[in-house]
C-alpha cells in the first residue's frame, strides 16, 4: 500500500503541473488575444474624442468667419502653405492685397505693411505679374467715344450685421451697388437679402460657404457650392443670380483646381465673374476711414470702368463710415456715375477665360 502512495504521488502532481501549465497556456492566449483589443477600444474611443473635438473647432472657425470676416482670423498666421484648412482664410485678404496698384500700397503707413504676415507676403511676390495683367485689362475696358466714367461699388462677404448700415448709407445717396455675398441660412439675414434685391441693388455670389478648402479642392466642390448659393438665393429673393466674385479673386493662388476650369465651367452656366481694380485695402486690421478713402480716389480716376472692392462685414465699422465720403468725392469728379453691376458691364477679370 506504502508502495503504491509513494508511485501515485508524484503522478498527481505532475498531472497538477499538466493543468497548471495548461492554464498558464490558455490565460496567455486569451491575454494576447483581450489585451490588444482593449487598447484598441481606448484608442478608438480616445480618437472619437479627438475628432468631435476638432469637429467644434472647425464649427467654431466657421462661425467666426461667417461672423467677424475671415480677415480676423488671417492675421498672426505666418505659415506659406497653400489650402491649408487653417491657412487658407487669409488668402483673399494676401490676394486682395496684391491686386492694389503699386500708388495704393505706396500710401499704406509702413506699419500697416509690417502687420501682413508671411503668407501674404510669399502670396504678394507671386502674384506681382498679375497685378499689371489687372492694369492691362482695366485699360482694355475703356470705351472709346463714351466719356462717361462708371464706378461701380462692390461689397464682397455679406450679408454683416452691417449690411443694414451700408443699405442705409445707399439710400441716403440715392446709389445702387453689387453685392457679392455667401450663404448665411440664419433667419435673421432673410430679411436682409431681400433688403438688397428690394432696394435695387445688384445681388451677386460670392459662394456658399467661402471656405477656400471646399471651393478650391476640386471642380465637384466648386460647383455643389456654386449651385447651393444659387438656389439658396433664388429661394430666398427670387433672384436668379448670374454673376460670381471668386472669393480671393480670380487670381488666387490657393486653388488646387486650375482655375481656368472653373471659369469655363461658369461660363457655361452664363454665369459672369467680375474682378475688381480698384482696392480698398479695408480687409486690412486697423486700416482707418481715411485711408479706405485715399486708396479707392487714387484708383478710381485711372480707369473708365472702375470696380472698388469694399467688405461687408461684421468687424469692418471703417468700411460704413468711408462709404459717404467715398460717393461723395467719386460724384463729385467730371462725367461719372455710379452704377449697379448689370449685363451692360465690362467685367474687370484678373485672368481671362480661357475657353
Ligand atoms: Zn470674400
Amino acid at each position: 500500500m506504502q508502495t503504491n502512495g509513494e508511485e501515485q504521488k508524484p503522478s498527481v502532481d505532475r498531472a497538477k503541473r499538466i493543468r497548471f501549465l495548461r492554464r498558464l497556456i490558455l490565460a496567455s492566449i486569451a491575454g494576447a488575444i483581450i489585451i490588444p483589443i482593449c487598447i484598441c477600444l481606448v484608442l478608438a474611443i480616445r480618437y472619437d474624442r479627438i475628432k468631435t473635438r476638432l469637429d467644434q473647432a472647425k464649427e467654431e472657425l466657421s462661425w467666426y468667419e461667417q461672423q467677424y470676416g475671415e480677415s480676423a482670423l488671417a492675421r498672426g498666421k505666418g505659415d506659406d502653405k497653400p489650402l491649408e484648412k487653417e491657412d487658407t482664410a487669409g488668402a483673399e485678404e494676401a490676394a486682395t492685397a496684391d491686386e492694389q496698384p503699386e500708388e495704393d500700397v505706396a500710401s499704406i503707413p509702413e506699419e500697416t505693411l509690417e502687420d501682413q504676415t508671411d503668407a501674404e507676403e510669399a502670396l504678394s511676390e507671386n502674384q506681382d505679374e498679375k497685378t499689371e495683367e489687372v492694369l492691362e485689362n482695366a485699360d482694355g475696358n475703356m470705351t472709346v467715344g463714351d466719356d462717361v466714367r462708371r464706378v461701380y461699388i462692390t461689397f464682397d462677404d455679406g450679408p454683416s450685421s452691417k449690411t443694414g448700415e451700408i443699405l442705409d448709407v445707399l439710400d441716403e445717396y440715392d446709389v445702387k451697388a453689387t453685392f457679392f455675398v455667401t450663404g448665411k441660412p440664419d433667419t435673421r439675414y432673410t430679411d436682409v437679402y431681400k433688403r438688397i434685391v428690394d432696394s435695387g441693388h445688384t445681388l451677386g455670389m460670392h459662394s456658399y460657404s467661402h471656405k477656400y478648402s471646399e471651393l478650391y479642392e476640386s471642380l465637384e466642390g466648386f460647383q455643389e457650392d456654386l449651385h447651393k448659393l444659387q438656389t439658396f438665393l433664388y429661394e430666398t429673393t427670387g433672384v436668379w443670380s448670374t454673376r460670381y466674385r471668386f472669393p480671393g479673386g480670380s487670381s488666387n493662388t490657393v486653388s488646387k483646381v486650375d482655375m481656368s476650369e472653373l471659369i469655363n465651367y461658369l461660363a457655361l452656366e452664363n454665369i459672369t465673374y467680375y474682378d475688381w481694380n480698384v482696392a480698398s485695402g479695408d480687409d486690412r486690421n486697423g486700416i482707418t476711414k481715411d485711408l479706405i478713402v485715399t486708396n479707392v480716389m487714387t484708383g478710381v480716376p485711372k480707369f473708365q470702368n472702375s470696380i472698388i472692392l469694399l467688405h461687408d462685414a461684421s468687424d469692418k465699422q471703417a468700411t460704413v463710415d468711408a462709404l459717404p465720403e467715398i460717393i461723395e468725392q467719386v460724384q463729385a469728379l467730371d462725367n461719372t456715375v455710379i452704377v449697379p453691376i448689370t449685363d451692360d458691364t465690362l467685367p474687370v477679370q484678373h485672368i481671362s477665360n480661357l475657353q
